[in-house]
């Protein structure tokens, strides 16, 4: 524990040297918790194994060899860990990505260090270092208050204690009360801290290892996969059974069947779906981070699209944050040149935290035209001595400084609040009592203006002789400030988009109802009802209930009104994406089917709650990360709607071909071949498919609507046929024209191949026809479509390769039957898009 009695004042007013720092960080390390332990690529390679069907294929193949069998079986061995290998490095891929997308929101701590304000990553902090604490802040060491306003800490992480604790200023011995922990939270006012402990030595780092084993948790998506999946795989394991006996009474041997049979299991189980799943969902994740959209919890994607309400905060995520004075009304009238008196001017720099540069913006623009030394001069004149913080709640500030033996009293904020504290009005140095007829001119002012989009603040002060004296009341009021803030310039078209989609963007806001109709109405919202939080106050959760999707503003809300807006919604049966950044709009983004929170301007608390993070603050980004999550959706759609139909048809044509009373036409390497080459990589190119345009132009998928729905299911079962007819007429006829076995395996084994790569080009979407969306323009398909010819090809043309998998070289005639046959599905499912299209009027 540090002595606070051998530390010198100067570090509490400059903090540590960045070369303190160096020394510092090379004595203590980084201010990490040691994560939770990872798998080793051994053991995600052994894992790979663990499919009990790839054991009993491993232990068929070891028999098989023993039995004379030894090609067939190196070669098996080989596609199982050729298979696996594939596996790891897809897992990896996946973790990889996750891992970056991770690592954009890597917490930051404010900190003192020679003589500045910095932002670092709160790893580089080290003991001794000042922290400077706000409301929303996540604490990230532990320390002793050396300075404190009306300081309140949540420490239910560490104590489960869900009151947030009042924390005071350490006087001598450190006590509990004036120290504060590594993981809790601010919850009020402001504080600067002297770090005590960092990382491992932390209270929090003590318990780290318990609480580091984090549990993967499967996505309600791979839930349901795994039950297709498992549906399908009990399904198909009957077939297989059915096809070794069917074999076996056809006078097959045993081993082979087995083997047959097995492979079959193998290569038509869809075991992998969820491990796809994962791994597009992952990317699909990585692509939203390098578009500003930070996914900070895996199945919020699938949510996203199904997103139907956009709740957007307007400041920052609608308009830029930039604010600028445009016009200032004092002693009775309007002037827009800045030419304003001593007294309001003092007040815009005594009531304000902000440096020139640096701070909320609305309080930079109140000092941003005024000399550096006027304002250095006019805050050492009067020194702050206290101060009431700004809160979403009260909307206004007020701090309260030395003035001779007196005390000024100087607070701004929302017209209407300061209105109500102020009992005079100064008019030209001149200060009279306000009658309510003219706090109603005053008012009526204040809407014009804000008619106008303008954000109104006012200004009050007065001296007082006594602190003890009520400090905001009977002040004197000054004058208004009006500022601009400038529309972000994508947001129309993103609200454009928001509407076409099927989805309602509503405005919540901390301003005034006029000035957020007057924005709202220049950035084409839906025409609706604007409610403040004072008639929110005044209706019941079933009334609010009944009106709530009339509603396009919420005006003058409290953060804590949020959390009764999703609830509202969300009765109505309605996904909602929330945004927000301060402390208290944590429970509301808890709540929400999406919690958003903000990059730029967004509290760690609200972050930590949120299931995404808006890397530039915008609703453009937002709009744009739905459009993502839709799209990712349907491409998960795709490469399950491929994949089951391929390996339905794979089962198929053993399965009949066995019943009409022909060999296998597959034998077991071509089987597992067929698996490695069109199973995984086609897949995951659908799953890479870019957004198709209409996708914003479709109303929002349901809440409830399974993954896969009858239409996915008509298209599998269409498709799955097209493939088996081709590929056993294919077989048959050969079979029956020259009665050579290996000949006919050869064709219905290449048809199979070349109609299911085909296939997965058509299934690039399930309605845009393949020359309107671009032959080649999803060059992961490409890629895996010369990948898979070639694999084939070596199968057939290297004449090693071709003897192990008993093939014979096509003739021409041959290689025409097949090219043909193979497009059947191909041709039959470009078509099948016009009847769909007509069915659904799109
Ligand atoms: P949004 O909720 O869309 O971000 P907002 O920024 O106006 O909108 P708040 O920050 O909650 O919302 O502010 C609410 C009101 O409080 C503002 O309209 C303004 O009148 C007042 N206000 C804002 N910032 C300050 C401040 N630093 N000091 C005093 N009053 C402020």
């Amino acid at each position: 524990m540090i002595d606070l009695k051998t530390i010198k004042r100067e570090l509490f007013e400059k903090g540590l040297t960045s070369e303190e720092v160096e020394e510092r960080l090379k004595k203590f390390g980084k201010n990490e918790l040691p994560e939770g332990k990872k798998e080793t690529l051994i053991q995600k390679f052994i894992n790979q194994f663990t499919n009990f069907l790839i054991i009993i294929l491993i232990f068929a193949s070891i028999v098989s060899a023993v039995f004379g069998e030894l090609i067939d079986s190196i070669v098996i061995l080989a596609i199982v860990i050729l298979n696996a290998i594939l596996g790891v490095v897809q897992e990896r891929r996946a973790e990889n990505a996750l891992e970056k997308v991770k690592k954009l929101t890597t917490p930051t701590s404010t900190v003192l260090r020679d003589g500045k304000v910095l932002k670092i990553p709160s790893s580089e902090i080290v003991p001794l270092d000042i922290l400077l604490l706000e409301a929303g802040d996540k604490i990230q060491a532990d320390g002793i208050v050396i300075k404190e306003v009306s300081l309140f800490v949540d420490e239910s992480m560490l104590t489960g204690e869900s009151v947030p604790v009042k924390k005071s200023v350490c006087t001598s011995e450190p006590t509990e009360d004036c120290k504060v922990y590594m993981g809790t939270t601010v919850v009020k006012g402001k504080a600067k801290v002297l770090v005590t402990e960092t990382g491992i030595n932390t209270e929090l780092g003590k318990i780290a290892e318990k609480i580091s084993e984090t549990k993967k948790e499967k996505t309600p998506l791979e839930v349901q996969l795994d039950n297709i999946g498992k549906l399908l795989g009990i399904l198909f394991l009957i077939v297989s059974a059915v096809v070794f006996l069917l074999g076996w009474i056809r006078g097959g041997k045993i081993l082979d069947m087995l083997l047959t049979s097995v492979s079959l299991a193998v290569a038509a189980i869809p075991e992998g779906l969820p491990a796809v799943v994962t791994i597009v969902l992952a990317i699909g994740v990585y692509e939203m981070a390098k578009r500003n959209a930070v996914i900070r919890n895996l199945p919020a994607v699938e949510t996203l699209g199904a997103v139907t309400y956009i709740c957007s905060d307007k400041t920052g995520t609608l308009t830029q944050n930039k604010m600028q004075i445009i016009a200032v009304f004092e002693d009775g009238k309007i002037g827009n040149d800045l030419n304003i008196s001593e007294r309001l001017k003092q007040a815009m720099i005594l009531c304000n935290d902000a440096e020139k540069y640096r701070g909320d913006p609305t309080e930079i623009a109140l000092i941003d035209f005024v000399d550096d030394d006027l304002i250095k001069e006019t805050r050492e004149k009067f020194e702050r001595i206290s101060e009431i913080p700004f809160t979403s709640e009260s909307k206004r500030m007020t701090t309260i400084h030395k003035f001779g033996e007196n005390f000024l009293v100087v607070s701004k904020g929302a017209a209407e609040v300061i209105l109500e504290l102020s009992k005079f009005e100064k008019v030209n140095s001149i200060v009279s009592e306000l009658s309510s007829k003219r706090k109603q001119e005053l008012l009526n002012i204040v809407e014009e203006n804000a008619a106008k989009g303008l954000r109104i603040l006012a200004f009050a002060d007065k001296v007082i002789s006594n602190l003890n004296e009520a400090i905001e009341q009977d002040l004197v009021f000054l004058g208004f400030v009006m500022m601009k803030d400038p529309l972000r310039s994508e947001v129309k078209e993103a609200i454009d988009k928001c509407r076409s989609a099927g989805i309602r963007p509503v405005m919540i806001t901390g301003d005034h109802p006029i000035t957020a109709y007057a924005i709202a109405k220049e950035l084409d919202f839906p025409e609706g009802v604007v409610l403040t939080s004072k008639e929110l106050e005044s209706i019941s959760d079933e009334e609010l209930t009944k009106i709530v999707e009339n509603v396009t503003i919420f005006a003058r809300i409290n953060p804590l009104d949020k959390l009764r807006i999703v609830e509202a919604l969300q009765r109505k049966n309605e996904v909602v994406a929330m945004t927000g950044d301060g402390v208290n709009d944590a429970p509301a983004l808890k709540k929400a089917d999406i919690g958003v929170s903000m990059g730029l301007t967004g509290t760690e608390v609200a972050k930590e709650a949120s299931d995404m993070v808006l890397l530039d603050d915008n609703f453009a980004t937002l709009v744009s990360a739905v459009f993502q999550g839709r799209t990712i959706f349907e491409n998960i759609r795709k490469f399950i709607v491929y994949l089951l139909s391929c390996n339905i048809a794979e089962v198929m044509v053993m399965f009949f071909a066995l019943l009409l009373g022909y060999p296998p036409p597959l034998l077991p390497l071509h089987l597992l071949w067929l698996n490695l080459v069109t199973d995984s990589f086609p897949a995951l190119a659908l799953g890479m498919e870019k957004g198709e345009e209409d996708l914003m132009k479709r109303p929002p998928r349901g809440k409830k609507e399974s993954i896969l729905t009858k239409y996915h299911y008509s298209i599998i079962i269409t498709q799955s046929i097209a493939i088996t007819i081709a590929t056993l007429l294919g077989f048959i006829l050969s079979y029956k024209r020259t009665g050579n076995l290996n000949e006919a395996r050869t064709i219905a084994y290449m048809v199979l191949v070349i109609s299911e790569l085909l296939r997965a080009y058509s299934g690039r979407s399930f309605e845009g026809y393949l020359f309107k969306i671009g032959i080649f323009s999803n060059s992961f398909m490409n890629f895996s479509f010369i990948f898979g010819i070639v694999l084939l090809f070596a199968t057939i043309y290297v004449p090693q390769l071709r003897f192990i998998f008993k093939n014979t070289v096509p003739t021409i005639i041959e290689s025409l039957d097949i090219l043909l046959l193979a497009t059947l599905p191909l041709v039959i499912s470009e078509f099948s898009k016009i009847i769909r299209k007509d069915e659904y009027g799109r």
